[in-house]
C-alpha cells in the first residue's frame, strides 16, 4: 500500500504536497515526529501552532482516553461536565464573560462575524454590518472568514465574496479610522498576524483601535486562533498590549491536537446571541473539551508561560547572533517567530527537513517557527544549528 499514491489519487488537490518531498509521518512524542523510515525530525511546525505541548503529551492523552470511555458525544441539547468546566476556566482566565464552542478557527470567526452583525443592528444602526479587517490578515477559509482575510490570492475564483468587509493597513490607525462609517459594526484583527508573515501589532495601534471602537460603539474583535493559548508567552496575546477586546476567537492549540474553536465575548456582546441564533453539532464535544481542559492545566502551571517568553527571547537572540546570510529581519512574540530572508526560504525549509528539522515557509521569503512550547534550550540550539547548515548549503547551491 503506497500512502502517497492513495492520498494523491483520492484526496482533493487542495494542499501542495509533491510526493517526492512530502513526508509521511507515523508517530510523534514531545517535540519530535518520525517518518515511515524511522527518521526523526524536530518539529518546529507543531501542526501549525496546534501541538503546543508537543506530540502525545501524556496528560492530554490520558484525559482523552478517560473521557472517550465515559461519553464520546451527546449534543448541545444537553449539558456535559467537560464543556461547562472548560467554559468557566476560559472565562476566569480571560476578559470574556461567555463563550461559544465550535470546531475550528474559521468557524469561530464566522460566529464572531454573525455576532458583530447582530450587535451592530441592535446597538448602532439598522444597517451597521460592515467589518474592517487588515491587509495581510488570515481568518480562515469558509466564505465569510476568507472574505475577512485581507489577501486577494485567497479570494480568486470564489467571487462574489460576502459583502460588508473593508480592508485597512495593519499597524496604521488612520487607515482604519478612515473606513469607519455608520454602516460599520466591528474591527477584526490578529494581535500578531500569523499566516500573513508573523507581524506583531504595535501597542499604540491596538490601543488606538480600542479607542476608536469605544468612540463609535464598534466591537473590537481579536483573532487569537494562532497567537492565543500561550504561544506568545501570555495565555492570550492581547495581554501584552494592555487592551481588552470585546470578542476574541481561539482554536488551534486549545484542543492539544483535537479540533475545537471558541468565540468568547464580554459585556453586551456576550448577551447578543439568543436561542436559535447559532449552533454547532460537534461544538464543545466532551472528548475535545476534556483535551482542552488538560491543555489549560499545563499552560496555567506555575512558571510555564514565563518559560515560553524566556525561550522566545533566547530563540530570537541566538537567531540574530548567527548572522545568517540573507537574513533581513527577525519578528515575533514569544515562540511565534518569523525570519525574513532576501533569498529562497522555501529551499532552506527543504534543506532543514533533509537535516531533521521541520519548519514552515511563508510566501517563499519567510521562515515561520512555531516550536512546541515545551521545547528546551538544547532543542532550540539543535534547530538553529540545522538552520545554519541549511543556510550555508543554500548559499552554495
Ligand atoms: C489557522 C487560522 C485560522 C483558521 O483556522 P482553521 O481551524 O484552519 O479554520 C483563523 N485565524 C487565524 C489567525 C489562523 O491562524
Amino acid at each position: 500500500m503506497d500512502i502517497r499514491e492513495l492520498a494523491t489519487n483520492y484526496i482533493m488537490n487542495t494542499y501542495d504536497r509533491p510526493p517526492e518531498t512530502t513526508l509521511y509521518l507515523t508517530h510523534g512524542r514531545g517535540p519530535y515526529v518520525w517518518d515511515e523510515h524511522g527518521k526523526r525530525y524536530l518539529d518546529f511546525v507543531s501542526g501549525l501552532a496546534v501541538n503546543s505541548l508537543g506530540h502525545c503529551h501524556p496528560h492530554i492523552v490520558e484525559a482523552v482516553c478517560r473521557q472517550a470511555k465515559q461519553l464520546l458525544h451527546t449534543s448541545n441539547l444537553y449539558y456535559t461536565e467537560p464543556q461547562a468546566i472548560l467554559a468557566e476556566r476560559l472565562v476566569k482566565h480571560s476578559c470574556a464573560d461567555k463563550v461559544f464552542f465550535c470546531n475550528s478557527g474559521a468557524e469561530a470567526n464566522e460566529a464572531a462575524i454573525k455576532l458583530a452583525r447582530k450587535f451592530g443592528k441592535e446597538y448602532r444602526h439598522p444597517d451597521a454590518h460592515e467589518i474592517i479587517t487588515a491587509v495581510r490578515s488570515f481568518h480562515g477559509r469558509t466564505l465569510a472568514a476568507v472574505t475577512a482575510t485581507g489577501q486577494p490570492k485567497y479570494h480568486r475564483g470564489f467571487e462574489p465574496m460576502v459583502s460588508g468587509f473593508k480592508y485597512a493597513e495593519f499597524n496604521n490607525l488612520s487607515s482604519f479610522a478612515d473606513l469607519i462609517t455608520e454602516k460599520t459594526c466591528a474591527i477584526l484583527v490578529e494581535p500578531v498576524q500569523g499566516e500573513g508573515g508573523v507581524y506583531p501589532a504595535n501597542a499604540e495601534f491596538l490601543q488606538g483601535l480600542r479607542s476608536l471602537c469605544d468612540r463609535y460603539g464598534l466591537l473590537l474583535i481579536f483573532d487569537e486562533v494562532q497567537c492565543g493559548m500561550g504561544r506568545t508567552g501570555k495565555l492570550f496575546a492581547y495581554e501584552h498590549y494592555g487592551v481588552e477586546p470585546d470578542v476574541f476567537t481561539l482554536a488551534k492549540a486549545l484542543g492539544g491536537g483535537l479540533p475545537i474553536g471558541v468565540m468568547a465575548a464580554k459585556g453586551k456582546a456576550a448577551e447578543i446571541f439568543t436561542p436559535g441564533d447559532h449552533a454547532s453539532t460537534f461544538g464543545g464535544n466532551p472528548v475535545v473539551c476534556a483535551a482542552a481542559n488538560a491543555v489549560l492545566d499545563l499552560l496555567t502551571a506555575e512558571g510555564f508561560l514565563e518559560s515560553v517568553a524566556e525561550l522566545g527571547a533566547y530563540f530570537c537572540w541566538r537567531l540574530l547572533e548567527l548572522k545568517l546570510p540573507g537574513l533581513v529581519e527577525v519578528r515575533g512574540l514569544g515562540l511565534m517567530i518569523g525570519a525574513e530572508f532576501d533569498g529562497d526560504a522555501a529551499c532552506m525549509a527543504r534543506l532543514c527537513q533533509e537535516k531533521g528539522l521541520l519548519v514552515n515557509c511563508i510566501g517563499g521569503k519567510i521562515l515561520r517557527f512555531l516550536p512546541p512550547l515545551v521545547v528546551t534550550q538544547e532543542e532550540v540550539d539543535a534547530a538553529l544549528m540545522i538552520l545554519q547548515e541549511a543556510c550555508a548549503q543554500a548559499g552554495k547551491a
